[in-house]
């Protein structure tokens, strides 16, 4: 077996948890790489006695140097309230993040995977979004650090691929949720779970006909590491997320429902930019990686649901 050596920044998050663990879980060498932003130790705790994981406090605005073979890169807080909170440190994040990660990965020749996000489509105006679409995003707005953050990143990707023959992977990764979530996180599935288990009211911002389309973390995982092993021709972009789509009021049904809760539904603004669709087209990555989602969205929302009441 070839145990590869693998960084994973922002490692200590909720995606980049799990995605630890699968590739412990495979025999790999893992060294998880994170300032604690948004992540918490709590979510690796139960890896740090395996010789082959280690953790690194570091900030990505920083270079760093390590000897790895593949990185992935996903350090950069993803929950609105958490990117907003400082729109400069989130654009640097994504922006001299990625030129850290993309020096790392052209002086120690690792091939380099980014956590792109459909945040890239911005407010689309072609449904559902293929990775064609060029997208429709403010470049001055709340959602800006974020989105022209990932943007910007993405063309660093690709120019460190032409100019440097960099090996290089983009995944747009659409909404995520399951356990590990932070309780405070803010993202709408975690936000009515906490409320629905607490019989508080359930925040529907605006009139909730607004459509998301939610992906367990399971399968993102198996979907990025895919990515990762496949051909070096194929760097993407490439949409990672279940197509079923809902209008946000029908989440908070089902989450009222199978928590068997006593909250109400009550209506809050809708924040600016708030995109009004999301639904991946995900013909490529089943045609390139013979990928598909196979969680449905009860089945991970009941494991996500048993993970809070845990924790809360
Ligand atoms: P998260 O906030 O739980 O994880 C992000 C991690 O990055 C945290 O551990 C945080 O502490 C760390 N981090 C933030 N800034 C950093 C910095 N400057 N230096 C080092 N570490 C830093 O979010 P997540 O949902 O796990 O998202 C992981 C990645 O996937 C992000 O890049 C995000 O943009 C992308 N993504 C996630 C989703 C989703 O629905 N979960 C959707 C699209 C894209
Ligand atoms: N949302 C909501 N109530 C909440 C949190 C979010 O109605 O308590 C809505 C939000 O306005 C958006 C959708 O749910 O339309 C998804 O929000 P999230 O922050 O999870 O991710 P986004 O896809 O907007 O980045």
């Amino acid at each position: 077996m070839i145990r590869k050596k693998i960084l994973v920044t922002g490692g200590a998050g909720f995606v980049g948890s799990h995605l630890c663990e699968r590739l412990l879980n495979e025999g790999n060498e893992v060294y998880c790489l994170d300032n604690f932003f948004t992540g918490q130790k709590q979510n690796i705790v139960h890896l740090l006695n395996n010789p082959y994981f280690e953790l690194i406090r570091h900030d990505v605005i920083n270079p760093y140097l390590i000897e790895v073979d593949e990185i992935y890169n996903l350090a950069c807080p993803a929950s609105p309230i958490h990117y907003q909170y400082n729109p400069i440190k989130t654009i640097k994040t994504s922006v001299m993040g990625a030129i850290n990660m993309l020096g790392l990965a052209k002086r120690v020749k690792a091939k380099i995977l980014q956590a792109s996000t459909s945040e890239v489509y911005g407010n689309p105006l072609v449904h559902p979004q293929p990775e064609c679409y060029w997208g429709n995003v403010n470049p001055i707005g709340e959602r800006s650090c974020y989105d022209e953050g990932k943007r910007a990143a993405e063309t660093l990707f690709m120019d460190y691929h032409k100019q440097n023959n960099v090996k290089i992977k983009i995944v747009r990764i659409f909404n995520t949720y399951g356990p590990r979530m932070h309780p405070n996180d803010g993202r709408v599935v975690s936000n009515f779970i906490v409320q629905a288990l607490k019989n508080e009211d359930i925040t529907v911002y605006g009139e909730g006909q607004q459509t998301r389309s939610f992906q367990y973390v399971d399968d993102l995982v198996e979907g990025m590491i895919k990515m990762m092993d496949s051909l070096d021709s194929f760097i993407g972009p490439i949409n990672i997320g279940n197509p079923d789509e809902f209008t946000i009021l029908e989440l908070a049904e089902k989450v009222i429902k199978l928590t068997d809760s006593k909250s109400k539904i009550i209506y809050k603004p809708l924040p600016s930019d708030d995109p009004m669709m999301r639904k991946p087209d995900i013909a490529l990555a089943k045609k390139e990686l013979d990928w598909s989602p196979n969680v449905k969205l009860e089945e991970g929302l009941i494991k996500t649901i048993e993970y809070f009441k845990t924790i809360i």
